[in-house]
This record gives structure tokens, C-alpha cells and sequence, in this order.
């Protein structure tokens, strides 16, 4: 059963567009929003929680660590942390936003290769989790650790690259020969190395991997965890006892972006990860997740107006208000990051007409913006709308601030489940849309004499 239905999220989606028109959550003045489904991201993030739970004790007791860059808006953080899970944070501003979220320094993990001192102590000062990602920023822990009063059991790690390949998105492969993150298990020495650096420091006691992520495959995320359950054994081994208390064994599930279907779910990769570990689930390491892109992506959606369809060399195009400024990875590496786009009509009805080839490009001012090219889709006019789906990790805040396009406002949807065929849907607002104001402030207007100034 790697495949749930999701023909309730679909049903939920068609009645938060027509509501969305109807609404004016988006319209002519708001002609692109981010839309999320409240439902659909609660029971992702149950999902997860009884898929680990029910491969065992060391799974029930896991904290799932959301990875703050894929959605890091404080809303989506508090719904999140509603449902039981934590934050996983790579910068002093996810780590501002986990805060404001009120989700507790114990129930945040601090990753990135690329921690200042100044962000480590406040790390340890706060309480919370830090995974080193280099020898390097080990050394500096050492002498952080003497300094800086931090809770007894406080875990602090060491991020392990196993070295087990990438996926087909270069980009996206953590766990390459060369990757740039953690210490590379395999490189001669490190073994040796990595289990004296344990030995040698009664406070280092949890070992970080993250295999990931789009374009891997579940064996080859398990056969990294299966490594640093490994080399976790043998750092215990060779301490004689227990040295090891956390495996933090990171995110990275890929998404289907090619149905509605959720495959895989976090099940089966629990399944995937017990039969290829065993013993991870036995309760004798704390585990830590840090899934993104899996609990959010399939919740969330573009909606943008299409603002006028013409046509160029015989190819119909329809100019809508979703480009590159919020589809970045889609419009400039279409072939890993492709998107379905569904189409609806002046209203927010799904369009039904026949399909006809066309492109749907977005409002930046260079010839590439385009989302989708002679995708078929029915015939997209002025007024339409169309939808980018399963756009809720990663696109809602990863902004491109080309032509000084805003940021869209995002907000939550919940379908009255009593009323679905009467649609009735409520709306929250997640994140305001970006002020003509604020992006005049944001582009220097406070200076604006200064450069003329100076001589
Ligand atoms: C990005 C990231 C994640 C989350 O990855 P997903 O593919 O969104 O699940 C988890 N851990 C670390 C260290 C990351 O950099």
C-alpha cells in the first residue's frame, strides 16, 4: 500500500479555487496567491508520526524535525508544531522563525554546513540540538562546550556523509563522493577518525545523515541510514558501552509531482528503512526526522490569473501572473522540477474543454518564463486561472525577486467536510502579500540620495 487517495485533496482543491475566486482571495488587484490545505498538511504530518510509531518503540518516540526551508512560514511552523513535530533549522532566520512559532528549543535541530561561532553558542546557550557538519566546526564545538553552559543531555552531533551516490538531480544528491555536507565516512581514515572524535567526547552523542532527496531512491536513502547505524554500533563498541544517543537520520523523501497520488508515503519508507536496518525502531537510539518537501508539497498550490492568451508561431501561450519570481526551480531546470498545472475558468471551475498544446508563461520580463511549454490543457483564455499543483514546499517562500514582482500572499484553506458539495470554504491568512511599499523600502528608498552624495 505505498499509494493513498487523495481524490478528497483533489475534491478539496477544485472548492478552494471556486471559493478563492468567488472570495477575492485572488482577483484582479491579487492575481497570484499561494494557497494551502489545512487537512491535507495535518494529516501528512499524522501520517508520519503513525508511520514510525508502527515500526516500533524507537519510532513512537521520534521528534520530527520539519525542515524549516521548505515552507518557513510561522503559521505552517505552529500547525506543525500542533501535530507533534519539531523544526529542523539551517540559519539564524529559520531558527528566529521556529522561535516565534513557540516551538521549544528542545523540539529544534540545528543543521548547515555553514554555522558561525556566534550562531553555535546561542545554539547551545538556547538548548537547542546541533549537528556539526565538518571537523572543522567540530573543533569549534570543542571549545564552545568548555565555554558555554548548555543543558547535560543536550544533542550534539556530527553530520556523516555515507557516501551512497545521488539520485538523478545532481543538485539535489546530499550523499555524493564529493558532496559539500558532513564528514565523508568513506574517505580513508574517516572511519577511525570519526569513532576516536566520539571517544574522545562524552558530549558528542548523536550521529546526523541526510540522504536525499528528490530523485533518490528509498533503497538508497536506507542503505545511508543503514551506514551511520553502523558506524553508530561501532562507536559504541569501541567506547566499551553506550556512547551514541541520537541518530538523526534526516529527510528527503522525494514527491510525486506527477499525480495526485502521494507516493512514496512515509510508510512505506519506514517499511523500506526497517527491513533494511534492523534494530533502527528497537528503541535503543533516539531517532530524529527531518522530513520537508514530503509533508507539505502535495498540500499547497499557485492559483494566478491568466492575464491575457495570445499566440506566436502558431503555439497558443497564456500569460499568467505565475513565473519564475515563484516558480524558480520549475521555469529554469524544467526537466527535474516539472509542475502539473490544471486549469480553471473565470469563476474557479475546473475547465473541461478539449485539450489543446500550449505554453503558460508567467509575467517576467525574459523569454524563458514559462512553467509549462505545449503542455496539453484546456484552452486557457483571459480571465482563466490556472493552478501550479503540489507547490506547497519550497515555492511559497523561495522567491525570486525578478522585475520587483511581490512575494504572494499565502493562505489556508479548510473545506467544511459537512458541506463539501456546498463548497463552503474558510480561509486564513498564512503570509500577507508583499506591499508596493515594503518592496519600495526593501530596494533602498531610505538612501535614496546617498549614492547621488558621494564623491
Ligand atoms: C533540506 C534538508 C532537509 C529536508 O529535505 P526534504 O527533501 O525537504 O525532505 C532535511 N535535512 C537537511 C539537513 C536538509 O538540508
Amino acid at each position: 500500500m505505498g499509494v493513498e487517495d487523495r481524490g478528497d485533496a483533489a475534491r478539496r482543491r477544485d472548492a478552494a479555487v471556486l471559493q478563492a475566486v468567488r472570495q477575492g482571495v485572488v482577483g484582479a488587484g491579487r492575481p497570484v496567491v499561494g494557497l494551502l490545505d489545512v487537512r491535507g498538511v495535518r494529516e501528512a504530518a499524522r501520517g508520519l508520526r503513525e508511520a514510525f510509531a508502527r515500526a516500533g518503540p524507537g519510532g513512537a518516540r521520534a521528534l520530527h524535525a520539519f525542515a524549516v526551508k521548505a515552507a518557513p512560514l510561522v503559521p505552517v511552523l505552529r500547525l506543525l508544531a500542533g501535530e507533534g513535530l519539531g523544526c529542523e533549522v539551517a540559519s539564524p532566520g529559520e531558527l528566529a522563525l521556529a522561535r516565534a512559532a513557540g516551538v521549544a528549543p528542545g523540539r529544534i535541530v540545528l543543521d548547515s554546513p555553514a554555522k558561525t561561532t556566534a550562531e553555535l553558542r546561542e545554539a547551545l546557550a538556547l538548548g537547542i540540538a546541533v549537528n556539526a557538519d565538518s571537523r572543522e566546526e567540530l573543533a569549534r564545538l570543542d571549545a564552545l562546550v568548555a565555554a558555554v553552559p548548555a543543558p547535560p543531555d543536550l544533542p550534539l552531533g556530527l553530520r556523516v556523509n555515507p557516501q551512497v551516490g545521488g539520485g538523478s538531480i545532481g543538485a539535489f544528491s546530499t550523499a555524493t563522493e564529493t558532496s559539500k555536507f558532513g564528514v565523508a565516512l568513506r574517505d580513508p581514515g574517516a572511519r577511525d577518525w570519526l569513532v576516536r572524535a566520539y571517544a574522545e567526547r562524552p558530549w558528542l552523542t548523536a550521529v546526523h545523515a541526510h540522504v536525499g532527496s528528490q530523485g533518490c531512491p528509498l533503497e538508497l536513502m536506507a542503505e545511508g541510514v543503514r551506514r551511520v547505524h553502523e558506524l553508530a554500533r561501532e562507536i559504541d563498541a569501541a567506547a566499551g558501552g553506550r556512547r551514541v544517543r541520537t541518530l538523526d537520520i534526516g529527510g528527503g523523501l522525494p514527491v510525486n509531482f506527477a499525480s495526485d497520488e502521494v507516493t512514496p508515503t512515509h510508510d512505506a519508507y519506514a517499511r523500506v528503512l526497517a527491513a533494511a536496518v534492523p534494530g533502527l525502531f528497537d528503541g535503543a537510539y533516539g531517532l530524529v526526522t527531518e522530513f520537508g518537501r514530503s509533508l507539505l508539497a502535495k498540500s499547497g498550490m499557485i492559483l494566478a490569473r491568466v492575464e491575457y492568451a495570445k499566440s506566436a508561431g502558431g503555439r497558443r501561450i497564456a500569460v499568467t501572473h505565475a513565473g519564475a519570481q515563484v516558480a524558480v526551480r520549475t521555469v529554469f531546470t524544467p526537466h527535474a522540477w516539472p509542475l502539473r498545472v490544471a486549469a480553471y475558468d473565470a469563476r474557479g471551475r475546473p475547465k473541461t474543454s478539449p485539450a489543446v498544446a500550449q505554453d503558460v508563461a508567467g509575467p517576467c520580463c525574459f523569454a524563458g518564463d514559462l512553467v509549462a511549454v505545449d503542455r496539453l490543457l484546456p484552452r486557457l483564455d483571459a480571465g482563466d486561472h490556472v493552478a501550479l499543483l503540489d507547490t506547497g514546499a519550497y515555492y511559497f517562500s523561495n522567491h525570486f525577486a525578478y522585475n520587483t514582482l511581490p512575494r504572494p500572499g499565502v493562505y489556508g484553506y479548510a473545506v467544511d467536510e459537512q458541506d463539501v458539495e456546498g463548497q463552503a470554504v474558510r480561509f486564513a491568512t498564512v503570509r500577507p502579500p508583499q506591499s508596493l511599499a515594503e518592496l519600495v523600502a526593501e530596494s533602498g528608498a531610505a538612501h535614496a540620495a546617498d549614492l547621488s552624495a558621494l564623491r
